[in-house]
């Protein structure tokens, strides 16, 4: 193999006085956190009161139902190829004669599967899915787990949540916003 040759030269800069002595760099770190310290800040009083989340925050995921409280999902698995964590798993299935009501297509996720460890909320299903079917909830945090087996949120969990938010009137109409 042929390494080339015009890889550019690191030129090292001799360190100043000042940059050798440290103290002045130490003093003015210093300088922030004495000001820091002694800025008044409102207290919140955690859990009673809550910060409000952020405009692009996202949390924990749900598998939405349509207007009719049939699953959105048809197991294309566009969420899974996108997902850079590779957290999500699922296994598809043919919707049967008679479960029309269930499921919106033809075919549907039999599991679908998060793992919430490797999940870094970036949202990239969520904007994979042709069907509107995955959002990540935009106040919903995901909580502590004690267990291996708790961070995996089958399809059960994922469409309660949605279920939830729907009874609570907070369902998202399109299921997608904007990534930041
Ligand atoms: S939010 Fe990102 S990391 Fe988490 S499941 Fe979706 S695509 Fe994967
Ligand atoms: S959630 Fe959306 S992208 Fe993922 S498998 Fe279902 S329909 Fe496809």
């Amino acid at each position: 193999m042929q390494l080339s040759n015009r890889s550019k030269k690191m030129v090292v800069k001799p360190m100043t006085l000042k940059e050798r002595m440290y103290l002045p760099a130490i003093a003015a770190g210093l300088g922030i956190t004495i000001k820091h310290f002694f800025r008044k800040k409102p207290t919140i009083r955690y859990p009673e009161v809550k910060r409000e989340f952020s405009p692009v925050f996202r949390g924990l995921h749900v598998l939405k139902r349509d207007d009719l409280g049939r699953e959105r999902c048809t197991a294309c698995g566009l969420c899974a190829v996108a997902c850079p964590a590779e957290a999500i798993t699922m296994i598809s299935a043919e919707r049967k004669k008679g479960e029309e009501g269930l499921y919106r297509e033809e075919k549907y996720a039999e599991v679908y599967e998060i793992n919430m460890l490797r999940c870094i909320f970036c949202g990239l299903c969520e904007h994979a899915c042709p069907k509107a079917a995955i959002y990540l909830q935009p106040d919903v945090m995901a909580p502590a787990f004690y267990s291996r087996e708790e961070v995996i949120y089958g399809k059960d969990r994922l469409v309660e949540n949605a279920d939830k938010r729907a009874n609570a009137g907070l369902d998202r109409v399109n299921g997608v916003r904007k990534l930041s």
